[in-house]
């Protein structure tokens, strides 16, 4: 029986959602390349963060996951440079492998504005498992020294996130919710931490609605969160940051969560891009240049009634759902489907037992929302290990 070669590149929420579905048809084979060997769920962070989770719970081991599959799956560890369209190859340092369908899923990265002076230099992304890892050990720390502190001299440490965004917000309100909880819990005498957050446009959550922002900029205050809106990083030191409109804060350390920018592959990748260097991709989700060749995820950008869908985990699996119905159609030689896709939805956690809403149009806030949050995220990750379990049970058995 001859089979499907299908490449996936990108064990993400686009990547693994594609592989889920199409491994149901036992005529494709599929690789999936990934260059971690573990699926991370970014949409956890701000847990890991504040220490509620550790990194067990944030990630998915990839071998055992994809091995959880009727043998039609296989996990290959490797980072893709380059693909050759022309001969359907995709180009890892250590070989070429063929497909006859490829996904590209390998999501976006944290963009550090060259024009920020130290910015790269002095800030932390959270998109990457290590950055975040570092980011939440220095948070520890940082709790640790104010006890360490207490009774000789209290100064306060300095966290400033910079951006605010869906990821600013949350890990803003997160690290103020839960240091707020652990000073008062144990007693600590020395609790001061401020948590300043950076925002250039003049509300938080610039581009959400009304409900969700206002809700949102209230509860941050509530934490004593600093919100300085309407201003922009424009200097970073090593223990300063310097506004646009002149003021310079003190800094103990700090998080960018300002902005995403096509990776690395994208950018070698010969397909069309747009002016911001996203893979173009048609309404079925093909690239504009290779029918064979789909874009999902947050390394493309699609549109609904001429508006752009915010790139999220929700539309990276919707895409990834209609790309696995639209490669069965072309194999069986079916119309594809033209993409409907929108947002279902939007959950903001914004500390324990607080979160943001809005789904299917309606808004939602507090400790219904929250339990909504955490719901959806035990879904998904459940999900995810159990596939993880049956593939570990395989592999040990053997
Ligand atoms: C802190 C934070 C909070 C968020 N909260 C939410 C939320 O609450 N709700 C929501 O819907 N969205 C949220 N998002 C956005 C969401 O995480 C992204 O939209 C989603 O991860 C996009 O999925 P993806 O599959 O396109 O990319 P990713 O999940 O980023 O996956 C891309 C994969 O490709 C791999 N890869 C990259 N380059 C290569 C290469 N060259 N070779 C091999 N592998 C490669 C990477 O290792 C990665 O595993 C949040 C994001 C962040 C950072």
């Amino acid at each position: 029986m001859d089979k499907n070669k299908i490449i996936v590149i990108g064990g993400g929420y686009a990547g693994l959602r594609t592989v889920e579905k199409l491994a149901k048809n036992p005529k494709n084979e599929i690789l999936l390349f990934d260059k971690n060997p573990y699926h991370f769920m970014q949409t956890d962070v701000y847990d890991l963060i504040a220490n509620e989770e550790d990194f067990a719970q944030v990630t998915v081991d990839l071998f055992t996951f994809c091995s959880g599959f009727d043998s039609n799956v296989t996990f290959l560890k490797q980072e893709v440079s380059n693909v050759d369209f022309k001969n359907k190859k995709i180009i890892t340092c250590i070989q070429r492998y063929t497909y006859d369908y490829l996904v590209i899923a390998v999501g976006a990265r944290t963009k550090f504005m060259a024009n920020v002076i130290g910015l790269r230099e002095y800030a932390h992304g959270i998109k990457a498992l290590h950055r975040a890892m570092y980011f939440k050990q220095k948070f520890e720390m940082s709790l640790f020294h104010k006890v360490d502190e207490g009774g000789v001299s209290c100064t306060p440490i300095n966290i400033v996130v910079a951006g605010a965004g869906l990821s600013g917000v949350e890990v803003a309100a997160q690290m103020a919710s839960f240091s707020k909880e652990f000073y008062k819990k144990n007693n600590f005498i020395c609790r001061k931490l401020n948590i300043v957050l950076i925002n250039s446009a003049k509300n938080v959550l610039g581009g959400f609605e009304e409900q969700l922002y206002s809700k949102t900029d209230k509860r941050l205050r509530d934490l004593d969160v600093i919100i300085k809106n309407d201003r922009k990083v424009v200097e970073v030191t090593h223990n300063s940051v310097k506004l646009s409109n002149g003021e310079v804060l003190d800094m103990d350390f700090m998080i960018f969560t300002g902005g995403i920018e096509p990776n690395g592959l994208v950018q070698n990748l010969a397909l069309d891009k747009n002016e911001k260097g996203y893979i173009v991709s048609n309404s079925y989700l093909q690239s504009q240049n290779y029918g064979e060749v789909f874009a999902i995820g947050d390394c493309t950008t699609i549109y609904n009634n001429g508006k752009v869908v915010p790139p999220t985990a929700d539309t990276a699996e919707q895409m990834a759902e209609l790309c696995a119905k639209n490669i069965n159609n072309l194999i069986s030689n079916k119309p594809l489907i033209e993409h409907s896709i929108n947002s279902r939805g939007v959950l903001i956690a914004l500390g324990r037992g607080y979160a943001v809403a809005r789904i299917f149009g309606f808004y939602m806030h507090g400790y219904s929302a929250y339990i909504m949050k955490k719901l959806i995220e035990r879904v998904y990750a459940k999900k995810l290990s159990n596939r993880s379990k049956k593939g570990c049970k395989k592999i040990f058995s053997n």
